[in-house]
């Protein structure tokens, strides 16, 4: 083989191991559907790890860290107050303009020799027996040595490759939210109205995601669903918003579309022969608050590891499943159980949410973990035995709560053994079965 890689789509991991592999000497080809630079990202702001670009090997931006901003929790009744995360002072995270971010990564891989062909829509992967060899495009096929996918929740390569390299092609519900974002302006004359970060438990657990972030000038909107959802639903949620933000006002600033996000565990199997997942595409988000900027970034360190450790420069599933593993040691397996988390809440109806609002059940040292958090152990650090024994008591009198977080704390626990399981190195049957065992666990809690 060669040091000809193809990175297909712009995202964000992709171009993390873009970096990398460049600065080794590699030919690193970037083929994204955007037209020109300046289409790539969003129109709004994100949040995330303020130790992102070193873990990644990144250079930092010049911009972007800002003190913690607290998240306020609000339950479905007006009349319990919201639980409010506290961080102590000097904790810092990134927040940046999506667009600025883009920019930083472009900058930085391009300097590293990265070619980036702009208005290239990637259709399929090309295959030779079970290798992928290259891409099928708008512009002709590209062939090259390694493919990495970096293409998104929808990837048309990973939705394209044969069911027998056992990658998990399409998400079931439950697994990707449709999410809204927008900003509208903020009225004058509320001075009294703090800056805050709102976010909602209207519905039940099962209905996704929303919040209402308060800034200087605007209100940042978010509606998530788990179904497609129309102007109508935007209009109810922006009523619901608006009797709790009288500040809103109606002129949309910026955004104001809709786009997936992938809210689940990670992909069983990332890699095939010639054929490595990244990012969303791999459904790496953090599943209980759909951050996966720092992941995917972290995630294109370890893939690039794992490629320039293979000598040989074979890229078969064989010696990319050092990245594999390496992503589920360090982010994978915590991923895992935080999804776990989320399929209880998922299950949670709006009479448990109001119970635990208002019966004092979660503090705010309970929720101020980091919602970027890439270690389970480290977002759940605070609930030492002796707060779970105190939670307990004060659950006590909900048997079916009990119950339910009873069953979850033994999944938990079969999770970790099935994870610890993972097979040392790669064969197709061993690794099918691990999968089968990995993903039919999830599989066992149903949405109702
Ligand atoms: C509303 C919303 C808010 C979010 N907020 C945060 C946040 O605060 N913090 C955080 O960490 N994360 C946040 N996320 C998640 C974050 O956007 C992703 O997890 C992150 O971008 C990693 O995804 P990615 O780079 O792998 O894929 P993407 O960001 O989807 O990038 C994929 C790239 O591939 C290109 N592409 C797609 N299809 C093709 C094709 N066929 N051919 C060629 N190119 C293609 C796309 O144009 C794009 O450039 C948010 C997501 C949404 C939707």
């Amino acid at each position: 083989m060669g040091k000809n890689i193809i990175i297909a789509g712009a995202g964000h991991g992709g171009l993390t191991a873009a970096y990398h592999l460049a600065k080794s000497g590699y030919t690193v080809t970037v083929y994204e559907r955007a037209a020109q630079e300046s289409d790539l990202g969003y129109e709004w702001e994100d949040f995330f790890d303020a130790r992102t670009f070193d873990e990644a090997g990144l250079p930092n931006p010049e911009t972007g860290k800002i003190p913690k901003v607290p998240i306020s929790f609000y339950g479905p009744n007006p009349d319990d107050p919201p639980i409010r995360q506290t961080f102590a002072d000097g904790e810092v995270e990134m927040h940046m303009y999506r667009k600025e971010l883009y920019a930083h990564l472009i900058r930085v891989v391009s300097e590293a020799g990265v070619k980036i062909v702009f208005g290239c829509t990637v259709y399929a992967p090309i295959l030779i027996g079970s290798r992928i060899v290259g891409i099928q495009t708008s512009l002709g096929d590209f062939t090259g040595d390694l493919v990495i996918d970096a293409c998104g929740v929808d990837s048309p390569l990973r939705t394209n490759l044969p069911a027998y390299l056992g990658i998990q092609k399409t998400l079931k519900k439950y697994e990707y939210l449709y999410a809204y974002r927008a900003y509208f302006n903020r009225l004058e004359g509320f001075d009294d109205v703090q800056n805050e970060y709102k976010t909602y438990f209207v519905d039940d657990g099962k209905d996704g995601l929303c919040w209402a972030v308060t800034t200087e000038k605007t209100v940042d909107l978010l509606v998530a669903r788990f179904e497609p959802f129309g102007q109508d639903e935007i209009d109810r949620m922006f009523k619901i918003f608006k009797a709790d933000n009288p500040h809103l006002g109606e002129e949309l600033v910026l955004g104001g579309q809709v786009t997936k996000i992938p809210l689940r565990h990670p992909l069983a199997v990332l890699v095939a022969d010639g054929y490595a997942a990244i990012g969303d595409s791999a459904c790496m988000t953090v599943p209980i608050a759909g951050s996966g900027i720092a992941n995917s970034l972290r995630a294109g360190k370890l893939l690039a590891d794992a490629i320039l450790s293979d000598i040989n420069e074979e890229y078969s599933a064989t010696t990319l499943w050092k990245y594999q593993k390496a992503f589920y040691d360090k982010i994978g397996d915590s991923m895992a159980t935080i999804d776990m988390a989320r399929m209880f809440l998922l299950n949670m109806k709006k009479a448990d949410f109001e119970f635990f609002f208002g019966n004092d059940i979660l503090s705010s040292e309970d929720l101020s973990f980091n919602t970027n958090e890439t270690s389970a152990k480290e977002m759940f650090s605070h609930f030492s035995p002796s707060v779970i024994i105190d939670k307990l008591k004060k659950v006590g009198g909900n048997r079916s709560l009990i119950r339910r977080l009873g069953v979850v704390a033994v999944r938990i626990g079969r999770l970790k053994l099935i994870t610890s399981r993972m097979p040392e190195t790669y064969s197709r049957e061993a690794v099918s079965k691990w999968a089968e065992k990995y993903e039919r666990l999830f599989a066992e809690t149903q949405i109702k």
